[in-house]
């Protein structure tokens, strides 16, 4: 089966509204091939906004984080059907950021992604590895406990509709990419992980993104292999003229 690829800016802690609505309006206004997916996930406070611009556009609608509760006393949270409500069908999940400034586990991590799919958002599920775990060696085994966490008790049938991100951390914000080769190395590793864990026609399905400085020179020669079905872009999606060049990758 021909995975979709999926090209998604996480924007991070970054625009105002107007901000948001100008970068907004730059990538609706994008032609996009008909042949993959495009995902924009301002802050919280500008979805309302982008949500706006983007409605009659083909580009989706994300968010950078969720509770796994409805409603409650859970100050400063977000929950699902809040997201549902602002017109959010994908949300990031266990971003780097989230794991390592803000110390969520991978416990968290999987309630935030159980609570999405409980409502029908699909997670964009991060992981990766810190250079100091890829430098001793222990990229695959961190990969493993942070796929095997943050999928716990994720039934097939709401796994298939997911999708991984691999970030290493070491690749996020600092203008260093994993080559190619490290990265569809990684790639075929989680998907065969999938298939351990589901079975080989639900790997072959989910969609697994790699993420960490991605920018317009090396998202062709990254989408060219075979387990790379997209990126999750940070810095090059908040300008448009970067991401549109992202989103128009040549295989
Ligand atoms: C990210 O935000 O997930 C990311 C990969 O950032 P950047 O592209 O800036 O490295």
């Amino acid at each position: 089966m021909e995975r979709r690829p999926l090209l998604a800016g996480n924007w991070k802690m970054h625009t105002t509204v107007a901000e948001a609505e100008e970068l907004a309006l730059a990538i609706a206004g994008t032609p996009i091939p008909a042949d993959r997916d495009v995902m924009v996930a301002p802050p919280f406070t500008a979805l309302a906004a982008v949500r706006r611009i983007v409605a009659d556009s083909a580009v989706l609608l994300g968010a950078q984080n969720v509770c796994w509760e409805e409603k409650g006393a859970f100050t400063g949270e977000i929950s699902p059907p809040m997201l549902k409500d602002l017109g959010c069908t994908l949300v990031i999940v266990g971003h780097s950021e989230r794991r390592h400034v803000f110390g969520e586990s991978d416990a968290m991590i999987n309630r935030r992604a159980t609570g999405a799919l409980r409502h029908g958002l699909i997670p964009v599920l991060c992981i990766g590895e810190t250079l100091a775990e890829r430098e001793s060696g222990q990229t695959f085994q961190v990969l493993e406990l942070q796929l095997l966490g943050g999928l716990r008790g994720i039934p097939p049938a709401e796994a298939e509709r997911m999708v991984i991100a691999y970030e290493p951390v070491w690749a996020i914000g600092t203008g260093k990419t994993a080559s190619v080769d490290q990265a569809q190395e990684v790639h075929f590793f989680v998907r065969g992980l999938l298939a351990e864990m589901y079975e080989k026609n639900i790997a072959t399905q989910i969609r697994i993104l790699y993420g960490g400085s991605v920018n317009p020179e090396n998202i062709d020669a990254l989408m060219s292999q075979d387990d790379v079905d997209g990126a999750l872009v940070g810095g090059a999606a908040l300008k448009a003229e970067s991401f549109r060049r992202i989103i128009n990758y040549k295989r």
